[in-house]
């Protein structure tokens, strides 16, 4: 008789895992206020401005600048650093996509470094060697909401005029060393993406204590219009990347009960890392003191097959959904030899562009392990279950691996 869900036997857990996203009645109340105010517009309303304010605040930031997404703060953030069309900017392969699209949209090229597989940020000793005279910013991606070494960062940027935009999409309220990630470089971004630990479905802000930055960017995202112009008069290259005012009005209301989900969510990380790091074959990611605060996007493992019969990563993952988890493989594509890099498709239609970089010839083998082999991870949602439901995620992962033998490799 087979044991594993997979192969017919009875699934380990039945329950549901929370649903996202989240809401309750101030979601409500604060739509209906929008709604019946006909100020629907963040140039009218006051959801945006005030949500932005309050957003900047909690993370020691002078200016938070609403937009309609983390990809459109990203590409603003850079073009409002300064960078200039062919400029390279580096970050680590393995993020999503739009940490690298939105460089190719302010009209930059990224140049990709392996991560360190202990954190799954970008390896810091990677950095200078990916430096060249074209080179105008670091993208440091706080992966999973786990920061980045800022000041191993930030040194180095000092050292060759470099400037820092943080890809904080995954990372809202994550600290080092007591200090929030967002406006410890140049410029830093969030995303409220519907998967997102804060969501309006869509959106995203951009963090910095620059007053020059802050201004650039809300005139890139409202046309090119200053602050104190006439309307139909445009100053700058730009578009309409606004947030509506529903999205303020959503927002508000996430963030009020953010930090109570949040501690939720580190407690049962710490939970799972306690508990995962004693089965022999997963390895869990670094503890780190500098990291005074997590956000959990995800929760990420590694999966040693070689301790688990050397079944590929795919078909554990297969079995430990069907008893009943909520589990993801992550990326499985470096992002380098990602099509649109291999085939340099960046122009119209996905026209061939020679930007004199051959992204098949990048040496990135911690990030091709975490595609192919070893990267497992939890979505945030899962981690705000109780203590039983991480008990089950627990168990789960041993039943499958004490029966593992079921599995052919
Ligand atoms: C979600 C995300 C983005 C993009 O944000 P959108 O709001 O979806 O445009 C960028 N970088 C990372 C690391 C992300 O997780």
């Amino acid at each position: 008789m087979s044991k594993l869900a997979i192969n017919g036997g009875s699934a380990l857990r039945t329950k549901p895992f929370p649903k996202w996203p989240i809401w309750d009645q101030h979601e409500v109340e604060n739509l209906k206020q929008v709604l019946e105010s006909g100020k629907w517009g963040s140039l009218h309303g006051d959801k945006v401005k005030t949500f932005s304010e309050k957003y900047a605040n909690y993370h020691q930031a002078n200016y938070g600048i609403c937009v309609n997404s983390g990809t459109s703060a990203l590409k603003i953030a850079l073009l409002a650093a300064g960078v200039n069309a062919g400029q390279e900017i580096i970050l680590p392969g393995y993020t999503f996509i739009a940490s690298a699209t939105a460089i190719l949209d302010a009209g930059a090229i990224p140049i990709f470094a392996d991560i360190d597989p202990n954190t799954y940020n970008i390896d810091n000793d990677k950095i200078e060697d990916a430096i060249t005279d074209r080179t105008a910013a670091i993208m440091p991606v706080h992966f999973g909401g786990r920061p980045c070494n800022m000041d191993e960062i930030n040194a180095i940027a000092k050292k060759h005029n470099l400037k820092v935009i943080e890809d904080a999409a995954q990372a809202w309220g994550s600290e080092w060393k007591n200090n929030k990630v967002g406006a410890l470089g140049d410029a830093g971004c969030f995303s409220f993406q519907s998967s997102k630990n804060i969501t309006s479905a869509e959106g995203g802000i951009i963090l910095t204590n620059d007053e020059e930055t802050a201004k650039f960017c809300r005139s890139f995202a409202n046309c090119g219009r200053v602050e104190g112009g006439v309307w139909y008069e445009h100053y700058y290259l730009g578009g309409n990347y606004r947030m509506s005012e529903f999205q303020g009005a959503i927002l508000l209301a996430q963030f009020e009960r953010y930090p109570e989900l949040k501690v939720r969510r580190e407690k049962n990380a710490k939970y799972l890392n306690e508990q995962l790091s004693q089965i022999e074959g997963i390895e869990v990611l670094k503890e780190d003191e500098n990291i005074t605060s997590n956000s959990c996007h995800l929760f990420i493992w590694r999966y040693k097959k070689e301790y688990f019969n050397n079944v590929p990563k795919s078909k554990f993952i297969d079995a430990l959904r069907k008893e009943g988890f909520i589990v993801s493989a992550g990326y499985s594509i470096p992002l380098n030899i990602q099509p649109l890099f291999k085939n340099l498709a960046f122009g119209a239609r996905g026209r061939k562009v020679d930007v004199g970089v051959d992204y098949t010839t990048f040496n990135l083998p911690e990030t091709e392990k975490a595609c192919y082999d070893e990267a497992i991870w939890f979505p945030q949602f899962v981690l705000l279950g109780d203590e039983n439901d991480m008990k089950d995620i627990v168990n789960g992962i041993i039943k499958v691996k004490e029966n593992i033998s079921e599995l052919a490799a």
